[in-house]
C-alpha cells in the first residue's frame, strides 16, 4: 500500500479537499466499538447506477492511508464500470485493522447494516482481504452484496471471469504490435500467480505461450509451475527479464519509473488494479518506449461483469461474452489513443468519462 499516501499534497489534505479533488460524491465513515468495526465507504460516482465496489479489509498504517485508498479505488471503479458499459457507479469500502483478529459474523453484520443505511446507493462485494463468507454475513442484513457464492444465487469467483478478459485484452494487443493475435511461442512474464494469474498462465500455455512465473508464495510456485509447465524465475528478476509480454497480476503501482525502464517487452497487459504509479508520467514513459500498454481496468473488468450479471440475473454465459468484448475495446483504445496523440491509458479514461458525462445530460430530463 505504499502507493496510498503519494499524490496527496497538503492543499488536499482536507477530507473535502480530497474529496473534491476528482468530484467524490459521498464518504461515510462506520464505527462500532462492540465489534471493533471500522469502516469507509467511499462513493465517487453514481450517475451512471449504485456504486458497485468491493470491501477492502486492510492494517493500514494510519487514517491517511486508508481515506486516500478508498478515495483511489473508488474512482477507479467508476470508470472501471463505464468502460464496460454497466449501469453501475463508482464506490468502494475500506475496513480498517488486522482480519485476522477482527473478523466475526457480528463485525461483518454490523458492516452489513452500515451499507443497508445508504438504502442501496452502495453494493459491496469480495477485495483484498474478505471472502464470499464475509459476503455471505453481510447478506444476511443488506441486499446490496454481490459476488455470493453459486449454491447462494451468485456467480461464484469471478477471477475465472476476470482472467478470460485479460486474456482477450492480451490477444487484442498481440494484433495491435504484431498484426496476428496468436500467442502461440510469445514468451509471456506473469507477476502474481493467485486466483487471476494462474487461470491466466492456463490459457497461455494452452495457446502454446512460454510462460514465465514469478510469485511471493513459493507453494503456488511449485505446483503451478508443474500444472502448466511454467518457469518459475526470481520475483525482482521479472521486470528485466528477455521477454515479449509483462501481465502484472499481483498489485497495484508496479509500473514506476525504476521497473518501466527495465522493461523490455512490446506489450503490459495483467490484471493488477491501478498499475501505474503515476497515470500521466508512467504512462507516457511507456508510451515513449513504445510498448503497448493495455489499460488495467478495462482489461480486468471481467470481474466487475461477473458480479454485475448477478444483479440482473446471474448467467454464466451473457457474463462471459460480455468479457469478451473486451477485445474489442482493446483495440479501440489502441486506435483512439494513436488518433487523440496520447496514452492509451488517457485514451481509456476519456471514453468512460465521456459515457458518465453524456448519461448525466440523460438523467437531468426527470
Ligand atoms: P490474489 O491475492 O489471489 O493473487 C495475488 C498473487 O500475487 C498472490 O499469489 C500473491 O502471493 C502474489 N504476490 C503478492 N506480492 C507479490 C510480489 N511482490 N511479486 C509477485 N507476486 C506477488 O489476487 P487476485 O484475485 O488474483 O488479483 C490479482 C490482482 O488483480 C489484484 O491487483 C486485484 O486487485 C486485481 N483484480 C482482481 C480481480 C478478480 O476478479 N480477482 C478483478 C479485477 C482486478
Amino acid at each position: 500500500m505504499a502507493q496510498a499516501t503519494e499524490n496527496l499534497t497538503a492543499a488536499d489534505s482536507t477530507i473535502f479537499g480530497q474529496l473534491s479533488k476528482f468530484d467524490h460524491e459521498q464518504m461515510v465513515f462506520c464505527n462500532d466499538n462492540a465489534t471493533g468495526l471500522k469502516a469507509i465507504i467511499c462513493i465517487h460516482n453514481t450517475v451512471l447506477g449504485p456504486g458497485l465496489g468491493g470491501t477492502r479489509f486492510y492494517n493500514y498504517a494510519n487514517e491517511t492511508d486508508a481515506i486516500t485508498d478508498v478515495l483511489r479505488l473508488a474512482r477507479g471503479m467508476s470508470f472501471k464500470s463505464s468502460i464496460a458499459g454497466l449501469n453501475l457507479g463508482g464506490a468502494k469500502a475500506v475496513i480498517m485493522g488486522d482480519p485476522n483478529k477482527l473478523k466475526s459474523e457480528a463485525f461483518f453484520r454490523k458492516f452489513g447494516r452500515f451499507i443497508e443505511n445508504l438504502n442501496g446507493k452502495y453494493i459491496t462485494a469480495e477485495d483484498v482481504g474478505t471472502t464470499i463468507k464475509d459476503m455471505e454475513y453481510i447478506k444476511m442484513e443488506t441486499d446490496s452484496v454481490v459476488g455470493l457464492s453459486e449454491n447462494r444465487g451468485g456467480g461464484g469467483d469471478p477471477s475465472p471471469v476476470t482472467a478470460f478478459g485479460v486474456y482477450m485484452g492480451m490477444k487484442a494487443s498481440a494484433k495491435e504490435t504484431w498484426g496476428s493475435d496468436s500467442l502461440s511461442g510469445k514468451r509471456i512474464a506473469v507477476q502474481g500467480i493467485g486466483k487471476v494469474g494462474e487461470h491466466l498462465v492456463s490459457y497461455l500455455t494452452k495457446e502454446g505461450a512460454k510462460v514465465y512465473i514469478a510469485d511471493v508464495n513459493q507453494e503456488s510456485l511449485a505446483r503451478v509451475s508443474k500444472e502448466h509447465k511454467a518457469e518459475i524465475v526470481a520475483k525482482d528478476s521479472i521486470y528485466g527479464l528477455d521477454v515479449d509480454i509483462f501481465a502484472p497480476c499481483a498489485m497495484g503501482a508496479v509500473l514506476n519509473t525504476e521497473n518501466i525502464n527495465q522493461l523490455k517487452v512490446s506489450i503490459i497487459c495483467g490484471a493488477a488494479n491501478n498499475q501505474l504509479a503515476d497515470e500521466v508520467t508512467h504512462g507516457q514513459l511507456i508510451s515513449s518506449k513504445n510498448i503497448n500498454y493495455a489499460p488495467d481496468f478495462l482489461v480486468n473488468s471481467g470481474g466487475i461483469i461477473n458480479v454485475y450479471s448477478e444483479l440482473v440475473g446471474y448467467n454464466r454465459e451473457i457474463a462471459y461474452a460480455q468479457t469478451e468484448n473486451i477485445y474489442q475495446q482493446t483495440l479501440e483504445i489502441y486506435r483512439k489513443a494513436k488518433e487523440d496523440k496520447t496514452t492509451t491509458h488517457q485514451a481509456a479514461l476519456t471514453i468512460a468519462q465521456k459515457r458518465i458525462h453524456d448519461y448525466a445530460k440523460v438523467k437531468s430530463t426527470y
